[in-house]
C-alpha cells in the first residue's frame, strides 16, 4: 500500500491470465491487443462464429505486422496461440481479470457479470467496456462490487491510445489500480474517470452524434456532412464514425445517454441512426450502414 497525494493507493494485482467476454468488434480488438503486449487471454463468446471473426481479425493484423517487417512469423504465432477462443467457461478459475465487451444492454450485461463471477477465484477483477452504462448500476448485479469497474477501449482498440478506467460507487483503489496497470501493460493511456451515464469521451461524442442527427432531419446530406468534417480536420465524419462504432451499439448508448440526460439528450423525432437500426443496416459488422461496404 503505498500514500499518493495523501491518499491510499493500493498496489495492482499481479496479472498473467486475462479473459474478454465477448468476441464482437471491441472484444476482438481486446484479446488482439492483450496477447499482442505479452497477457494471454481467454476470448469467450456465445457464438461460434464471433470467435471464428475474432481470431480471423486478430490473424489479419498479425499478417500486415509481418509483412512491414515489424514482426517475423515465430511471433506472431506465439501471439496468435496466447488467444484462447471458447465457448464455455473452462479455467476462468485462473484468470486475474476479465472484460466484458458484450452488447450494449444493462440486462445482459449484468446477467453475463453475474454468471462470470461464480466461475472465477474470490480476488479476480472485473471490468465492462460499456460505452454509457453507469458502472454503479452494473455493480447491483454483483456479489462483490469493490472487485468491479469500467475499463473502456475505443475503437479499433489497437489504435486508439486512450482508455477511461470507470470508478463505481463501490469499486475499491486494488481494482482501480490493477485495470490501470492493465491498461498499460496493453500499451495504452489510462484516465480514471467518475461514473455517470458516457463517462467522459461520449458525453462529448454523443451530443456531437444528436447534432448530426438534427442537421440531417434539417435537410443535410450526410455524405456532405462527413466530407466537411473531414475538411474541418477531423479523420472522419459522423456517418462514417458510426458506421465504425456500429449503429446497433450507437443507437443502444444513445438511449442510455437520452435518459440519463433527459433535459438534454432527449429528442422527439426518430433520428438518422435510428431509422438504419430499424432497417437492420448495422454498419461495416454487417456491411451496410449509411454506407455500403463490399
Ligand atoms: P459487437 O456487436 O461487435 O459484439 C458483441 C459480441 O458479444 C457478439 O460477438 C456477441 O455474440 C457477444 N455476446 C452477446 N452475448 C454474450 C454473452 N452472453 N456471452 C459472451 N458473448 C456474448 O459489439 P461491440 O461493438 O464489440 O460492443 C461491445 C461492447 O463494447 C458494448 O458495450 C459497446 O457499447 C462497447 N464499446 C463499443 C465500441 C465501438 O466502437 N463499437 C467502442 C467502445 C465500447
Amino acid at each position: 500500500v503505498k500514500k499518493v497525494n495523501g491518499k491510499v493507493a493500493k498496489t495492482a494485482k499481479d496479472i498473467q491470465q486475462a479473459a474478454v467476454l465477448g468476441a464482437g468488434i471491441m472484444g476482438g480488438g481486446i484479446a488482439f491487443q492483450s496477447a499482442l503486449k505479452g497477457t494471454p487471454i481467454i476470448m469467450k463468446d456465445i457464438a461460434d462464429k464471433a470467435l471464428d471473426l475474432g481470431m480471423s481479425e486478430a490473424s489479419k493484423l498479425l499478417a500486415k505486422r509481418v509483412a512491414k517487417g515489424k514482426m517475423d512469423a515465430a511471433k506472431m504465432g506465439k501471439v496468435l496461440s496466447s488467444i484462447r477462443p471458447t465457448l464455455n467457461y473452462g479455467d476462468f478459475e485462473n484468470v486475474n481479470v476479465i472484460v466484458e465487451a458484450v452488447v450494449e444492454n444493462t440486462k445482459v450485461k449484468q446477467a453475463v457479470l453475474a454468471e462470470v463471477e461464480e466461475k472465477v477465484a474470490d480476488g479476480t477483477i472485473l471490468a465492462s467496456n460499456t460505452s454509457t452504462i453507469s458502472i454503479t448500476k452494473l455493480a447491483e448485479a454483483l456479489k462483490k462490487p469493490e472487485n468491479f469497474g469500467g475499463m473502456h477501449f475505443f475503437n479499433p482498440v489497437h489504435m486508439m491510445p486512450l482508455v477511461e478506467v470507470i470508478r463505481g460507487e463501490k469499486t475499491s483503489d486494488e481494482t482501480i489500480a490493477t485495470l490501470v496497470a492493465y491498461a498499460q501493460k496493453m500499451g495504452k493511456n489510462p484516465i480514471v474517470v467518475n461514473d455517470c451515464p458516457g463517462f467522459l469521451v461520449n458525453r462529448v461524442l454523443f451530443p456531437y452524434f444528436a447534432g448530426f442527427g438534427m442537421l440531417v432531419r434539417d435537410g443535410a446530406d450526410f455524405q456532405q456532412v462527413d466530407k466537411v468534417m473531414q475538411k474541418f480536420g477531423w479523420p472522419m465524419g459522423p456517418a462514417y464514425l458510426l458506421d465504425v462504432v456500429g449503429i446497433d451499439t450507437g443507437v443502444h448508448a444513445a438511449k442510455v445517454m437520452a435518459d440519463g440526460f433527459p433535459d438534454r439528450m432527449q429528442h422527439d423525432f426518430k433520428d438518422p441512426t435510428e431509422i438504419m437500426f430499424e432497417n437492420e443496416r448495422y454498419g461495416q459488422k454487417n456491411g451496410i450502414g449509411f454506407y455500403r461496404y463490399e
